[in-house]
C-alpha cells in the first residue's frame, strides 16, 4: 500500500476537471485518503516546488499555481505514485500518451492541469505539506 499527492492545478479547476481527474484516479483503483480546495500564494507554491527553484520556470510555474483554486489530494492504492503518473501522462503533452488526462486536457508545457509526485520520497515531503495525519483517512 502507498500513498501520493496529485493536485488539480489551477488551468484544471477554470476548465471544470475536478470530477473528471479524479474519476480517472479512482477508475485506476484509486481510494481517497484527503482532499481539499485551496489556494496557494506564490510564496507556498515556491516552497512545495523548491526542487525547481534553479530551474528556468520556476517563478512561471508557482505564479501560475497560485493564480486560482487547486484541489489536492492523498491517493491510496497498490503502487499509488506510479498509477498516478500513468494517468497524468508526460509533463509535456505532446509527450503524453494518448488517453492520458494531460494527453486529453492539457494545453501547454506549464498548464497541464495535474500534479502527482514522482516517487515515494517526494510524496513523503508533499503530503505532510498540505494534510496533517488527522485529515487523512
Ligand atoms: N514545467 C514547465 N516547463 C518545463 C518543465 C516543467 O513549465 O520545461 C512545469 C509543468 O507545469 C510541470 C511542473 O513544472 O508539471 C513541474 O515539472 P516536473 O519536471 O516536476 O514535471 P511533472 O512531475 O509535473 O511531470
Ligand atoms: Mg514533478
Amino acid at each position: 500500500m502507498e500513498r501520493t499527492l496529485s493536485i488539480v492545478k489551477p488551468d484544471g479547476v477554470k476548465k471544470n476537471l475536478i470530477g473528471e481527474v479524479i474519476r480517472r484516479f479512482e477508475q485506476k483503483g484509486l481510494r481517497i485518503a484527503g482532499l481539499r480546495l485551496i489556494n496557494l500564494s506564490q510564496t507556498e507554491a515556491k516552497k512545495f516546488y523548491i526542487v525547481h527553484k534553479e530551474r528556468p520556470f520556476y517563478e512561471s510555474l508557482t505564479s501560475f499555481m497560485s493564480e486560482g483554486p487547486i484541489v489536492v489530494m492523498v491517493l491510496e492504492g497498490e503502487n499509488a505514485v506510479a498509477k498516478v503518473r500513468e494517468t497524468m501522462g508526460a509533463t509535456n503533452f505532446k509527450d503524453a500518451a494518448p488517453g492520458t488526462i494531460r494527453a486529453d486536457f492539457a494545453t501547454d508545457i506549464e498548464r497541464n492541469v495535474v500534479h502527482g509526485s514522482d516517487s515515494v520520497k517526494s510524496a513523503d515531503y508533499e503530503i505532510p505539506f498540505f494534510f496533517s495525519s488527522l485529515d487523512l483517512h
